[in-house]
């Protein structure tokens, strides 16, 4: 299967496995990933965001509910909500989710919003658990006319030392574990250059221990809502 659909189901399989209530989709693009969640029963509210509203709002349509949703109301109940913003800002509206995922966005990421990002995601949202998924830059060479980046738009392509150093420090700031992997297998013979997509798993340490986010007040919010669904 092409890259994009291995790294959603590495979502769905984390999904499958870790059953969250609440999944954030940052980065959400054409909310295709948060369309794919939409069927798992486990889940109760889903959030996008993206700092761009075009994209987000092209294929929202599929986030609706549908009619047959509307049968069965009492059996499930799936809130979902699209927020206009960036990953560089805190915004209630982000507090609360078991799960938060970031597929293919940090390399999106302006220095300024980068420096931001740990805090924004690991200290302010906090999460149980983070995916953060980016290219592995020792595999461009195997790559058909990828010259500097794989798409004009990154910021930068980091190696897995790289990757791995950057996740390893936000990991140690904000007291998660992390586990590295990826998808998009090497070529044989030349495995060592690792996963086309390199991927860390994050998984708070103590979860019950920390205060709860919802108790610090940010006062005011910094997305806005595009789109709420509720079936
Ligand atoms: N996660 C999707 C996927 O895997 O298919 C889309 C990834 S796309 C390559 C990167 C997305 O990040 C774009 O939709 C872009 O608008 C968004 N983005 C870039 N900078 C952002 C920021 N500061 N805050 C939120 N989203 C941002």
């Amino acid at each position: 299967p092409p890259l994009y659909k291995q790294r959603y189901q590495f979502v769905k399989d984390l999904v499958g496995k870790y059953k969250p209530k609440k999944v954030a989709d940052l980065g959400c693009a054409d909310c295709t990933l948060l369309w794919m969640l939409k069927s798992y029963n486990c889940i109760e509210v889903l959030a996008g965001l993206d700092i761009c509203a075009s994209v987000m709002k092209e294929k929202m349509h599929r986030l609706y509910p549908l009619p047959g949703d509307y049968l069965q109301p009492a059996e499930r109940s799936l809130t979902v909500t699209l927020h206009h913003g960036s990953v560089a800002h805190e915004d209630p509206c982000m507090l609360g989710f078991d799960l938060v995922t970031c597929i293919e966005l940090i390399e999106h990421l302006e220095e300024s919003e980068l420096e931001k990002f740990p805090e924004v995601v690991f200290g302010f949202m906090a999460p149980t658990m983070v995916v953060i998924s980016t290219p592995n830059s020792e595999f461009n060479p195997l790559l058909p006319g990828v010259t500097v980046f794989r798409h004009q738009d990154h910021k930068f392509e980091w190696d897995r030392a790289q990757f791995q150093s950057w996740a390893l420090d936000a990991a140690k700031r904000y007291d998660y574990s992390v586990e590295f992997t990826g998808v998009g297998n090497p070529p044989t013979g030349v495995e060592d250059v690792g996963f086309c997509t390199q991927i860390a798993v994050f998984v708070k340490k103590y979860p019950q221990t920390s205060e709860p986010a919802q108790s610090k007040k940010p006062t005011e919010a910094a997305y806005k809502t595009n789109c709420r669904a509720l079936p």
